[in-house]
C-alpha cells in the first residue's frame, strides 16, 4: 500500500533524525551546557524534546509493523503531533543548535585573569583565543577597556560591541571606561588608579596588557600604567601583541590556541563597526596565529612578552 510505505519511510527518517539529534546534543554537551547565551536549560530542552519525538515516532513505527494493537497506549491526537509537528520541532531544534554560540562552561575556578586594553577591540585581537581557552580551563576572566574608542569609530556602539564580544568569548565581565581615545597619556595617573581599583576588586593571578613595543601611544600608556598599578601585588604580567606592535615585539611565552582560532575570529567579528580595518580580516588573524604557532612549534598560538612571571609553585 503506497500510503503505508510513505508513512513507514517518514517515521523511520523522523525517528532516526531525532535519535541523531539526541546523540549530537550529548556529544556537544560540554559546549551546549555552558554557553553564556543559553543556559543549561537549553541542553535539556533539546534532549527531552528530541527523545519525546523519537519515542512517539518509534511507537508509530512499531504500530505500522505490528498492526493496531499498541495504539491504545497513546491518547488521541498524539499520532498527529508525532507525525506532522515532529518535522517542524526538529527544524526548530536544529536551527537553535546552529544559532547557539558554543562556549564552554568551566567546571571550577582555577585562577583569575584581568585583561586590560586601551580600545574596545584590543583584547580580542591580541589575546581573544587565549582568554577563551583559559575561560574553558576554569579561569575567571575580567576585561577592562580604557576608552569607548570614539576616535577610531563610533563611541556609542563600540562599547556594546565589546560587551557582545566578551560575552561570546565567555568573559565573566568587561568594564568599558570613558577616558579620551588617543589621549590616554593625559590621564595616566587616573588610569593607574582605575587599574589599581580593578586589581583590588578582581584579585587577578595573571594580567594581560599591552606591550611597550607598540607604536600606539595609548597602548604604551596602558602598558606603563599597568606595570605601575601592579607594582606591589604578586601578579604575572603578560604583554600581548596588537597590530600596532613594533618589530621589537619578541614573544617568549606562547599559548597554544589550536581549537580557538574560529572562536577568536568570531569574537573579533562582533566588532562590526571595525570590520573594514585590514587587521580585522580573518586571513590576517589566522596568519598571525599560524606565525606565532610556528615559533611555538604548534599549529596556532598567541605570543606574549613576559613583563613578570611568577612560578606556579
Ligand atoms: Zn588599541
Amino acid at each position: 500500500m503506497p500510503h503505508m510505505d510513505l508513512s513507514l519511510i517518514g517515521y523511520i527518517i523522523t525517528t532516526l533524525s531525532f535519535i541523531g539529534l539526541t546523540v549530537y546534543a550529548f556529544n556537544r554537551k560540554r559546549d551546549l551546557y555552558i554557553t553564556t547565551q543559553n543556559s543549561p536549560l537549553f541542553f535539556y530542552v533539546v534532549i527531552i524534546i528530541s527523545l519525546l519525538f523519537a519515542f512517539l515516532n518509534l511507537f508509530h513505527l512499531i504500530e505500522l509493523f505490528s498492526g493496531d494493537q499498541v495504539s491504545f497506549f497513546l491518547p488521541p491526537g498524539i499520532d498527529t503531533i508525532a507525525q506532522f509537528s515532529g518535522i517542524l520541532v526538529q527544524s526548530v531544534l536544529i536551527l537553535m543548535l546552529f544559532a547557539s554560540k558554543m562556549v564552554i562552561r568551566p567546571a571550577k575556578r582555577i585562577g583569575r585573569v584581568l585583561a586590560i586594553g586601551a580600545h574596545p577591540d584590543d583584547i580580542e585581537i591580541a589575546a581573544g583565543a587565549a582568554l577563551a581557552k583559559m575561560r574553558d580551563a576554569g579561569y575567571l576572566i575580567s576585561g577592562m577597556v580604557m576608552t569607548r574608542g570614539e576616535t577610531g569609530g563610533n563611541g556609542d556602539t563600540r562599547p556594546i560591541e565589546a560587551g557582545r564580544s566578551a560575552q561570546f568569548l565567555g568573559l565573566d565581565n568587561v568594564q568599558v571606561l570613558d577616558f579620551s581615545d588617543a589621549y590616554l597619556s593625559k590621564d595616566v595617573v587616573k588610569i593607574i588608579r582605575a587599574i589599581e581599583e580593578m586589581i583590588t576588586k578582581v584579585q587577578p593571578d595573571i594580567i594581560f596588557t599591552h606591550s611597550i613595543h607598540d607604536i600606539h601611544q595609548d597602548h604604551q600608556t596602558v602598558y606603563k600604567a599597568t606595570l605601575r598599578a601592579a607594582r606591589h601585588p604578586r601578579i604575572t604580567i603578560l604583554c600581548y601583541e596588537s597590530p600596532s606592535a613594533t618589530q621589537d615585539f619578541h614573544p617568549t611565552y606562547f599559548i597554544d590556541v589550536n581549537k580557538y582560532v574560529d572562536v577568536k575570529i568570531e569574537s573579533i567579528r562582533k566588532h562590526w563597526g571595525q570590520r573594514k580595518k585590514p587587521y580585522m580580516k580573518s586571513d590576517v588573524i589566522r596568519g598571525r596565529l599560524a606565525f606565532r604557532g610556528a615559533q611555538a612549534k604548534v599549529d596556532y598560538a598567541e605570543g606574549f612578552e613576559v613583563a613578570r612571571m611568577l612560578s606556579a609553585i
